[in-house]
């Protein structure tokens, strides 16, 4: 567990997504939940030893199922974005396969727990925004869009932080098979525009703007290389094979294959938008 303010605590290190908790007078806002039930377990254990604060709220940054499925584990309203509840309900059959496609790397960790993971439909949604009045800190939920249809930025004033979702992943790749390119550049030239000190990416390290500067540089380095072999006469197919993107980022050697078929898809996607 990371200290990032007073008020805030990250988790970077599970399987999965990165998760966080805002301590407030009103209770504690959960950012996103931890993927395995061992660590769900864990996480609320290393809450317990900083507050033993009602948990209030429990905030997705958007559907996919590295952020949400541990959502069941805490017993409080969850809230997401309104276009995220297809994809809620879309996990509910297809779970397994998500796991398989995501992290084929690292069955026995997640392989006896699937049964013990229950979708859990968020109460609360919106479409543009949502202000929580914790009484000592405010908490701004924005639709950005960008890495998918229902992606949120959390922006804690007070705290000069934001919680990116997948909008922001540090030194790994991102899945692009749902993103809508110019709106995620918009929104990671906005951030650079805002008072913060402190980004959670969706996954990998916290970091400060440098982080979303690199990212950036990402997504423009893999447009600019996509849109050239388009031009030259490259199918969508061709495209993924040319593409010579992996090394940006540091891979493990045993991920090279899942993560190479993450960019070849993400290629297909971005094609149809350059
Ligand atoms: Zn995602």
């Amino acid at each position: 567990m990371e200290k990032i303010t007073d008020k805030i605590y990250v988790e970077t290190e599970y399987l999965g997504n990165n998760v966080g908790v805002i301590i407030t007078r009103e209770g504690l806002v959960l950012i996103e939940s931890p993927m395995l039930s061992a660590d769900a377990r864990h996480w609320k254990e290393a809450i317990r030893k900083v507050t033993d604060k009602k948990f209030a709220y429990l905030i997705s940054t958007h559907h996919h199922f590295d952020h949400v499925i541990g959502n069941c584990h805490f017993d409080c309203p969850a809230i997401a974005h309104k276009n995220a509840i297809g994809g809620f309900e879309y996990l509910k059959t297809h779970l397994r396969e998500e796991f398989e496609r995501f992290f084929p790397e690292d069955r026995d960790q997640w392989e006896a727990d699937v049964p013990n993971l229950k979708v859990v439909m968020p109460q609360i949604t919106f479409s543009k925004e949502l202000f929580l009045n914790m009484g000592d800190c405010v908490i701004e939920l924005k639709f950005v869009g960008g890495h998918s249809a229902s992606s949120v930025s959390i922006y804690i004033p007070s705290e000069k932080t934001v919680f990116a979702g997948d909008n922001i992943d540090n030194e790994m790749h991102p899945f692009l098979g749902q993103a809508r390119l110019s709106v995620w550049i918009d929104y990671l030239k906005g951030i650079l525009d805002m008072e913060v000190d402190t980004i959670i990416p969706g996954h990998g390290p916290v970091g400060d703007k440098q982080i979303a500067i690199k990212f950036l540089k990402y997504l423009e380095e893999f447009m600019h290389q996509v849109k050239t072999l388009k031009e030259a006469g490259y199918s969508p197919e061709e495209v993924g094979g040319k593409i010579d993107i992996i090394d940006f980022f540091p891979v493990d050697p045993k991920e090279r294959p899942t993560v190479s078929n993450l960019i070849t898809e993400g290629t297909k996607v971005i094609y149809a938008q350059v």
